[in-house]
């Protein structure tokens, strides 16, 4: 059976020849880059202590002291020596404690003191010369317990990490001498706000007898217990969703604790747990609220999740409900609940088929490890081991005053996840947004910026101390000037030009990210660029508009092929056929993935060839910068064979290298068929830099017809 002959067609070929040169025009570099703002600078003040940490160098570093460990009613001298490779005229220097302690801000720089949720803050300014200058000012110890004591300094004319630095000490304050250190896990969690909850010994005993104005929602037999949980980050009040509520029971004052019933907080932070009373009454209750969940958790260093305890109730009675109250955590383990609220907004973001992280957890979940302690200072990252017990996010004490942060490094856990814990094997060494490093380390590090950036719906990177840095940068480098946070590198070598490029595409052409998280459950990359030529298996877009995108963050992935989506007809492109038939064109037998052209070869049920060419001139296999060159393009084939019969009619996809025709693997035949397009992908490198021609060519045998159908086919390499 022939195909339908093309005739009107014919004249739409001609008429849209005449655009077709436009096709792969790329876009020039932009000559004239904005000279950076600041002056180049070394800054060298390495805050970093682990080579995966996400902090660069700086031109400032801190450190704080306490002059002697005061005890109960003593102040002590806090001194802050500062470090700085430049001077700066008007620096934001920032102290805050926790409160087992005040600060007494008279004779130093700092402002009045205010309440910053858990904590005591106070902020001033200062001036910075070169070399090193130690600012002071005064605590007094009010209460016993574990306290920290944190200090900032960042510069407010540039609003850089390269111009901040953080340092913190703790101390555990006691009556009469005190040591430092502090451990804030080994207390329990106090009642800072308590709604509901008299005096525990006023309610030793029992309840009055119910009226029939009082109607208990508790159940004959059963207890409910009420509540909620919140913290306090920068003045704000936030409600814990997904928090482990356990309810802990004493039957007799002489028995031992028992956990009567678990639950969680729901997405506003309350909770509402009934549970059958192993003792009527029960003798005592109390609630413990814990930052775990079945898929992600904070923890100590001692691999514990933090809790925190409301009020004893006693001699509850079957039939009640509790109103526990609303609890929040002192000021030491604020931090520890911010970092799993945080959590939150990436589990809303995760696009899994289940409740868990992904589609692979299909026995529970893998859970996210995050460790955090007050006073860490060994680095931040994630530490991808093979399982998910092993398996951890590190973050430094401050660390959790960054959302980006925590969600980066919580990013990587997740991606790591989605690969179904294989991971790219990168050496990132101590890598930096705006720097070129390596294609793997900018692909993982890209992924996890961009969708901290696109959770918090900024864009943006910030460090704990409040600097950041947008990564939607799209002004070239300017080799007249040293690379700085203003002046980036080019290139999908740079994790910033990724996540720029990453947050484009999910904003402006793939409608958000779930389609790329999809994406990454199914097919695992080392690079972008072996993300990017993935795209098609999702459906998203591998057009000319898209790899525009990723020039403008100087990524040049522009396609190297004319007329690739045969919209221009056979210009381009050359082919053989019987007589006069046309191998590009547009039929009504099948619909073209896009546009309105495709190429069709085969479809005759007889022994014949047909092939298509995009010949010598046009450089199919260039030399891309990392040597790879990736070949895609949508099939649709259909057969008169029967389903399951042997490959008799074949399609190869095939490189001409001057007198050598190699075809690649695999090669798609009669068993190839589908309803619909189908992505494919060839690794071409093996030809990168020779100047061959690119051709398909089917082969049927002598009865039953094969159609083979091509539509947007593309050849992609770095070209940076
Ligand atoms: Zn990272």
């Amino acid at each position: 059976m022939n195909k339908p002959p093309l005739s009107w067609q014919r004249l739409r070929l001609v008429i849209a020849a005449t655009a077709a040169a436009a096709t792969t025009i790329g876009l020039a570099p932009a000559a004239t880059a904005a000279a950076p703002s600041n002056a180049p600078t070394k800054c060298s003040l390495a805050t970093a202590v682990s080579i995966r940490d996400t902090t660069p160098p700086s031109c400032f570093r801190a450190h704080v002291s306490l002059e002697r460990l005061p005890a109960v009613g003593d102040t002590a001298t806090v001194r802050v020596k500062v470090d700085s490779q430049v001077a700066a005229g008007r620096v934001d220097f920032t102290v805050r404690v926790t409160e087992s302690l005040e600060i007494l801000a008279a004779g130093s720089a700092l402002g009045a003191p205010q309440a910053d949720g858990g904590w005591s803050k106070a902020t001033g300014t200062v001036s910075l010369p070169v070399g090193s200058k130690t600012l002071t000012f005064q605590v007094r110890a009010r209460a016993e317990g574990p306290a920290q004591v944190e200090a900032g300094v960042n510069d407010a004319a540039v609003n850089s990490p390269e111009h901040s630095a953080f340092d913190s000490t703790q101390v555990t304050v006691g009556k009469g001498s005190s040591r430092a250190g502090a451990d804030f896990t080994s207390l329990p969690g106090k009642a800072a706000t308590s709604r509901g909850v008299s005096n525990p010994k006023a309610q030793q005993a029992p309840p009055p007898a119910k009226t029939k104005y009082q109607v208990a929602l508790a159940p004959a037999g059963q207890i409910c217990v009420n509540g909620g949980f919140q913290y306090t980050y920068s003045g704000v009040t936030h409600n814990v969703a997904n928090a482990k509520i356990s309810i802990h029971g004493l039957r007799t004052a002489n028995s031992a604790w028992e956990v009567v019933a678990t639950g969680q907080t729901a997405a506003n932070g309350t909770y509402n747990i009934c549970f059958w009373a192993p003792a009527n009454p029960m003798y005592a209750l109390q609630v413990s609220h814990g930052t775990t969940n079945g898929v992600w958790e904070v923890r100590n260093n001692n691999s514990q999740y933090y809790t925190s305890l409301s009020a004893v109730r006693y001699n509850t009675y079957t039939g009640t409900d509790w109103n526990a109250g609303t609890y929040t955590p002192y000021a030491g383990q604020e931090r520890a609940w911010h970092a799993f609220d945080t959590m939150n907004q990436l589990y809303s973001a995760r696009n899994s088929p289940n409740g868990c992280w992904t589609r692979h957890e299909t026995n529970g979940c893998a859970i996210i490890y995050i460790q955090w302690w007050a006073g860490n200072n060994d680095g931040h990252f994630y530490q991808p081991n093979p399982s998910a017990a092993t398996s951890y996010v590190r973050l430094k004490d401050a660390d959790p005053d960054s959302e980006h942060m925590v969600l980066h490094e919580a990013a990587h856990a997740f991606h790591h996840r989605l690969y179904n814990f294989w991971w790219p094997n990168p050496t990132c060494g101590t890598h930096q947004i705006h720097v070129a490093s390596n294609m793997g380390c900018a692909w993982t590090e890209g992924f996890a910026n961009a969708l901290a950036g696109y959770i918090k719906g900024d864009d943006r990177f910030v460090w704990p101390d409040g600097s950041w840095i947008s990564l939607m940068n799209t002004t070239w480098f300017n080799s007249s000037y040293a690379v700085s946070t203003t002046n980036w590198n080019n290139g999908d070598a740079v994790e910033g030009r990724v996540a720029g490029s990453m947050i484009n595409l999910w904003r402006n052409a793939d409608g958000g990210p779930n389609s790329t998280i999809t994406l990454l459950s199914y097919y695992t990359q080392s690079t972008f660029f072996e993300y990017f030529n993935d795209r098609g298996h999702q459906n998203l877009d591998l057009t000319s508009a898209s790899r525009t995108r990723l020039y403008s963050h100087t990524i040049d992935y522009r396609q190297v092929l004319g007329n690739n989506g045969f919209e221009s007809g056979a210009v381009t492109w050359s082919w053989s056929a019987p007589g006069t038939d046309n191998v590009i064109g547009t039929w009504n037998t099948y619909a073209p993935r896009t546009g309105t052209w495709y190429a069709w070869l085969g479809g005759y049920g007889y022994d014949t060839t047909t092939s298509l060419t995009q010949g010598a001139g046009t450089p199919a296999a260039p030399n891309g910068k990392d040597g790879k060159v990736t070949l895609s393009f949508w099939s649709r084939i259909w057969s008169e064979e029967a389903v399951g019969a042997d490959p008799y009619d074949i399609l190869q996809i095939q490189v001409v290298d001057g007198a050598t025709v190699t075809s690649v693997a695999p090669q798609l035949s009669n068993q190839s068929r589908s309803n619909g397009y189908v992505f494919r992908t060839y690794d071409l490198s093996a030809w990168r830099g020779r100047n061959v021609s690119l051709r398909f060519m089917s082969d049927e045998d002598a009865t039953m017809r094969t159609d083979f159908i091509i539509d947007d086919v593309q050849v992609t390499y770095n070209q940076n």
